[in-house]
């Protein structure tokens, strides 16, 4: 059993459609993939619909903004009843503050290089969240640099001259919230120290007091170093471990199937969450 829990399609920042996300997997012969789109659910009926053809299983969720000690965090949602009152609410409230954010940062890139608003959302025509890599996507167009890494190296780094942080729980507020909608959190990607100040250990144990399932362990973010440092975590803290690709279609070196996660944790996130797996 392949299972990759932690992809992006065309209704957050990755490249290609929630359906086509699917047939990509089964192209990169998997057996079970979660959509992991950004702050929304918008992406789950298409990909659902793709089921059947694609003979792949879907684990339907959401890769959910957080914040701990002012350090922005992600934390995927899954088998989340997608019509809770509260969680829908609070992902409305990130994905306005998102778009604002995004404004503001274009606002601050349109001093130096030629960039438009409307040139961000031409990028993000399907999208109903607007992060940084469609900013990314328009700097691009521009020609400004020749890709979505270099736009993240040279411009919309955290610590970076352009950047604008956003609206997002508190994260043990997030980790409450999803469960409370019936869902499975797992902490995504929380050594991935390259790409700026990652949360102190301390940090998992107030998230594991507030019902968190799991840790992303094995992510291509992680050293050796980390994955071993967040293996251990896990185990003195009883939770999953989790291996995914981050998958964002051509927008990301990261491909589907690199890191994966063993059938009895996926059998696990399955017993504890609301909605079904879809099965071919
Ligand atoms: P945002 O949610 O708008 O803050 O943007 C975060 C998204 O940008 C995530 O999907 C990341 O995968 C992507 N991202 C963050 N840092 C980098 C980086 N250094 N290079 C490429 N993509 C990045
Ligand atoms: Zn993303
Ligand atoms: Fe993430
Ligand atoms: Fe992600």
């Amino acid at each position: 059993m392949r299972i990759d829990l932690h992809a992006h399609s065309t209704a957050s920042d990755g490249t290609r459609t929630p359906a086509q996300v699917v047939a990509d997997a089964a192209a990169a012969g998997l057996d079970v993939v979660a959509l992991t789109d950004h702050d929304t659910t918008a992406g789950w009926a298409e990909a659902a619909a793709a089921v059947p053809a694609a003979g792949v299983a879907l684990v339907r969720g959401t890769e959910v903004s957080a914040r701990s000690r002012g350090i922005s965090i992600h934390l995927l949602s899954y088998l989340q009843d997608p019509s809770h009152p509260a969680l829908v609410a609070e992902l409305e409230r990130t994905r306005e503050a998102r778009l604002h954010r995004a404004e503001r940062i274009v606002e601050l890139l349109a001093r130096d290089h030629p960039i438009t608003w409307q040139d961000v959302l031409d990028q993000s025509a399907d999208a109903v969240v607007v992060g940084r890599p469609h900013v990314a996507d328009a700097l691009v167009a521009r020609g400004v640099v020749p890709d979505r890494d270099a736009a993240f190296v040279e411009l919309l780094r955290a610590d970076g001259p352009y950047h604008v942080p956003h609206y997002a729980p508190d994260a043990p507020d997030a980790v409450a919230a999803v469960r409370a909608a019936g869902g499975v959190p797992v902490f995504a990607h929380p050594g991935a120290d390259a790409r700026g100040r990652v949360v102190p250990d301390e940090v998992f144990d107030e998230l594991a007091e507030a019902g968190l399932a799991g840790i992303e362990v094995n992510h291509r973010d992680h050293s050796p170093a980390q994955r071993a440092r967040l293996g251990a975590i896990a185990d003195r803290l009883g939770l999953l471990v989790t291996g995914s690709s981050d998958y964002h279609g051509d927008g990301k070196q990261n491909r589907l199937g690199e890191n994966l996660t063993e059938p009895r944790v996926l059998a696990a996130i399955e017993e504890q969450g609301t909605s079904e797996v879809v099965r071919p």
